[in-house]
């Protein structure tokens, strides 16, 4: 039976005894080690009544057997929802409950308290160790079971939203979103079964899960799959990786250890970059490190990869890019020659969100186009530069305020490691621009004196009213400001 993306990444390789992965205790694990784990799964799935079109929720430690769990659910055409390991036992609760899924695979010491969650929800609770063990290796099904008929418009899996800018919301992705996206990236960069990916980072997120992942298997390439990002032990395995995947905390991570040298990164083809933007001074300081520069690129959770630098061809720092082809993007300005929201159309583009008619139809243009809620632009060769999202622009005094703008002019000065600028609510203006920065290890920000320097390339309505040191700006675990929980921040200072 054809099963459209499983058939593509993982049953081409079923009977390869080639090297997939490349784990931190020096062992390896082989295409048919791997597809063995997936059948184990696979009955287990249906030992436990799983069915096609059931949602099978995991909130499990990054392991080979996490990852198996996401081809034995397209095996059986079950719908895979991969949650955060971060979110707690009520939010859990919420995303099981939204989206009925059937089953919950969670680690073994968070399953007492989930257990107590979900008492009256007819959800199934197995458990998955990060040594992949767990309560599913007891379900034992009475016959095998044949993998799903699955075309390229059944859903493949339901991603939550990461909640930045609001409550998440689960976008529902199909097989053929998956694959096309995936069959994009191979081509563009250069994907081979002569590459080694390094993998560090989780694989609830479509970065790590489908980008890298998906490409990998496409490819046939190997990874180098570590649980987590760890500069030390990333800087020692590099050596055997050809390509990497980061997020921009990843590549700062890397800049800040003296260990990180060009001989590390000596059989590296590719280091690639997205989810959050990366610095220009952080491309820059990468590349005279390492003479490499990182390919910057764009995607959001509903559509997978929408644009990329290229492979060969000028990478230009501050950009995400071309549109990847295939991909249909514009800019829908409300004032002629300012920036304008990304709106894309194309097969990588979700099916809606799960359960929220109203929310999906508000998604989309009336010709078909997916609101991004990201501001950009595009220059006359066709990168795309993000300027922002929408629901971070400041209106001040009725004057649209977009905060990379400043965040940019802010981050060039030499004692400022980074920063973010917010709106905070101001009677007179409706809202009022706040500037945040962390401080280099090299100097102390003056404000005065940093407002002036801003006064010299930043017209008056755009200057901050107030500029505020941290420690840190607070992240979520793909590397993005979490600009609200910032609001708050300075609200609370406030009080
Ligand atoms: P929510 O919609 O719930 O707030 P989220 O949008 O943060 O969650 P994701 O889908 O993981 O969740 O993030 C997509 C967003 O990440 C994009 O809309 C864009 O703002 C940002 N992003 C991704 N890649 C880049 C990049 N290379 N440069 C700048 N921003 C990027």
């Amino acid at each position: 039976m054809a099963n459209h993306l499983y058939d593509a990444i993982f049953e081409p390789h079923a009977a390869s005894g080639t090297t997939f992965l490349h784990l931190p205790d020096g062992t390896t694990l082989s295409h048919q080690d791997f597809a063995g784990t997936i059948a184990s799964l696979v009955a287990a799935l249906a030992a436990i009544g799983v069915k096609a079109g059931d949602r099978v929720a995991a909130q499990v430690e990054k392991s080979p057997t996490a990852l198996a769990l996401y081809a034995a659910c397209l095996h059986a055409g079950a719908v895979f929802l991969p949650l955060n390991t971060s979110y707690t036992d009520q939010e859990v609760a919420f995303f099981i409950q939204d989206c009925a899924a059937s089953v919950l695979f969670c680690d073994p010491a968070r399953a007492p308290q989930l257990e107590n969650v979900m008492a009256q929800m007819p959800t199934h609770l197995v458990t998955m160790a990060a040594d992949g063990t767990g309560s599913w290796q007891s379900a034992r099904p009475h016959a095998l079971p044949v993998k799903a008929e699955r075309t390229g418009d059944d859903l493949a899996a339901i991603l939550y939203t990461s909640g930045t800018t609001g409550r998440p919301k689960g976008a529902m992705l199909s097989h053929d979103n998956l694959l096309s996206n995936a069959a994009a990236l191979v081509d563009l960069w250069g994907m081979t079964a002569a590459d080694t990916l390094m993998h560090a980072l989780p694989v609830y997120h479509s970065h790590g899960l489908f980008v890298a992942c998906n490409v990998s298997l496409l490819a046939g390439a190997r990874m180098v799959y570590f649980p987590k990002f760890d500069p030390d032990l990333v800087i020692s395995a590099l050596p055997d990786c050809t390509v990497m995947m980061g997020v921009p905390t990843f590549y700062t991570r890397l800049l800040a250890s003296p260990a990180f040298t060009p001989e590390a990164s000596r059989n590296m083809r590719l280091f690639i970059s997205g989810s959050a933007p990366l610095l220009a001074h952080t491309h820059q300081a990468f590349e005279d490190r390492t003479g490499h520069r990182i390919l910057e690129r764009y995607g959001l959770t509903e559509t997978s990869m929408n644009t990329s630098n290229p492979l060969n061809g000028l990478r230009k720092p501050g950009t995400v890019g071309m549109p990847l082809p295939g991909v249909d993007l514009r800019i829908e300005r409300t004032e002629p020659g300012a920036a304008g929201e990304i709106q894309v159309k194309g097969p990588n583009v979700f099916k809606g969100y799960w359960g929220l008619k109203e929310k999906t139809a508000d998604a989309f243009t009336t010709d078909g186009y997916f609101r991004t809620g990201d501001l950009g632009d595009i220059d006359a060769d066709g990168y795309v530069t993000i300027v922002g999202r929408s629901k971070d622009l400041i209106i001040s005094g009725g004057l649209n305020i977009y905060p990379k703008e400043i965040e940019t002019v802010i981050d060039a000065q030499p004692e400022v490691d980074e920063s973010a600028v917010i709106g905070l609510p101001d009677p007179d203006f409706g809202e009022r621009v706040i500037a945040i920065v962390v401080e280099t290890t090299k100097g102390a920000v003056d404000p005065v004196a940093l407002k002036s320097v801003l006064a010299r390339s930043l017209a008056k309505y755009k200057l901050p009213k107030e500029i505020v040191t941290i420690d840190n700006l607070p992240r979520n675990s793909m590397g993005k400001v979490m600009k609200k929980d910032l609001r708050d921040l300075i609200a609370q200072k406030r009080l």
